[in-house]
């Protein structure tokens, strides 16, 4: 142990490639700052390529683009809206923006997205109660693929629009299929902590070009076409600036190297740690191509020979080195326990046991050394 404070070794922060300042000088060049411009453009037909979606409006956040995709689907208050629980809070706020109602759904056990058996009893409950769901919210946690063959059975046979949060997972794909081209709609994030980043962003994407016009109209304050400003609906600004969007192209050229960058982590952490007794991952099971946003694990303190996951966290952050629980359920959230859950609490348990790695695509050996020292540390004492 010693006393000299070392780097800070971050989760998952920003990584530029080559390209981004040059599409970011241009629109300075041009005096193209705001609001929209050629960055906006191309940053969406980006989106398009990557996504194979036909249509995709940039726009301020993923926040934004869920609470226009419930706007789009008709979301309305006192609407029941299906939503994983097993998430960040970002996917569930929007449906109180609306005043809807959320239905949270538990995870299953490999993969920790949305249990599609639970998914199709929440469905048959509600509509037994007369409050069939407008939508179902389904997470993809971590970049890790959900269930998205039975997921989008279950919610075709139900007649039940999809919105995929994709927010985690640009860069996975499901049978082939990129992730957030499943759904009526996919919203994707450019966080700062996300795969690629605008600094702050986000995105709408679809193969319906009306809910993509629709959602450009209301994320520019709503107006319409006239010389004056008239409004006939409630608007929003919610779109995309030139500059972020010029990140955003930039961005993107590296967005492969980026998958392989954090998957190589994944890598990593498996041949390194995966030895220890009690460690498991999320798994990517057949069929499924993971971005590996996060390397996640579980802490099983009944074969690890009574070594915690708080153990392990907290000598982490002795070390400066920042590690996070798993997301905390959504249900067990104080601002959402009213609302009704479905589930076996798989996503308790995997909450009381699971911690996030240091999962930068710009994690370096030395900072990959530190921190399986302090795996070997915790463990050799443990
Ligand atoms: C980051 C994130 C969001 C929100 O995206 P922002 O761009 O930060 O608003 C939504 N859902 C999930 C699962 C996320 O991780």
């Amino acid at each position: 142990m010693t006393n000299i404070i070392k780097p800070k070794i971050w989760l998952s922060s920003p990584h530029m490639g080559e390209e981004e300042f040059k599409f970011v000088k241009e629109a300075f060049d041009t005096n193209w700052i705001a609001p929209l411009g050629p960055n906006v453009n191309g940053f969406e037909q980006d989106l398009c390529n990557y996504t194979g979606c036909t249509y995709s409006a940039a726009l301020s956040s993923g926040t934004a683009a869920i609470h226009l995709s419930l706007i789009l689907l008709g979301v309305k208050e006192g609407d029941e809206v299906i939503c994983s629980s097993f998430t960040f809070s970002a996917s569930a706020n929007p449906i109180l923006y609306l005043k809807a109602n959320p239905v949270f759904v538990d995870s299953e056990k490999l993969a920790w997205n949305m249990n599609p058996e639970f998914l199709e009893a929440a469905i048959l409950d509600r509509i037994a109660k007369n409050k069939k769901p407008k939508a179902i919210i389904i997470v993809h946690l971590y970049g890790m693929p959900a269930e998205m063959n039975n997921v989008m059975g279950i919610a075709n046979k139900y007649e039940i629009p999809v919105i995929e949060d994709a927010a985690e997972a640009l860069g996975s794909s499901y049978n082939g299929k990129p992730l957030g081209s499943f759904g009526v709609m996919g919203i994707l994030s450019f966080n700062g902590n996300k795969i690629i980043t605008t600094s702050g962003g986000g995105a709408l994407i679809s193969d319906n070009k009306n809910y993509i016009e629709k959602a450009r109209f209301l994320s520019t304050q709503a107006r319409d076409n006239a010389p004056h400003y008239q409004h006939s609906e409630i608007g929003y600004n919610y779109r995309m600036s030139n500059v972020c969007a010029g990140i955003g192209r930039g961005q993107i050229k590296v967005l492969d190297q980026r998958v392989k960058q954090r998957r190589d982590n994944f890598k990593f952490y498996e041949n390194e740690i995966g030895r220890f007794p009690g460690i498991d991952f999320q798994v990517e099971k057949m069929g499924c191509f993971s971005n590996r946003w996060l390397t996640t694990i579980i802490i099983d303190p009944q074969k690890t020979g009574g070594i915690t996951r708080e153990d392990l966290r907290i000598a982490m952050v002795n070390e400066n080195i920042e590690c996070r629980p798993l997301w905390k359920p959504m249900h067990l959230q104080p601002v959402f326990e009213k609302y009704p859950f479905y589930g076996d609490h798989t996503s308790e348990k995997l909450f009381e046991n699971g911690l996030c790695l240091p999962s930068g695509s710009n994690l370096s050996s030395e900072s990959r050394l530190r921190i399986i020292n302090c795996f070997k540390s915790v463990f050799n004492n443990g």
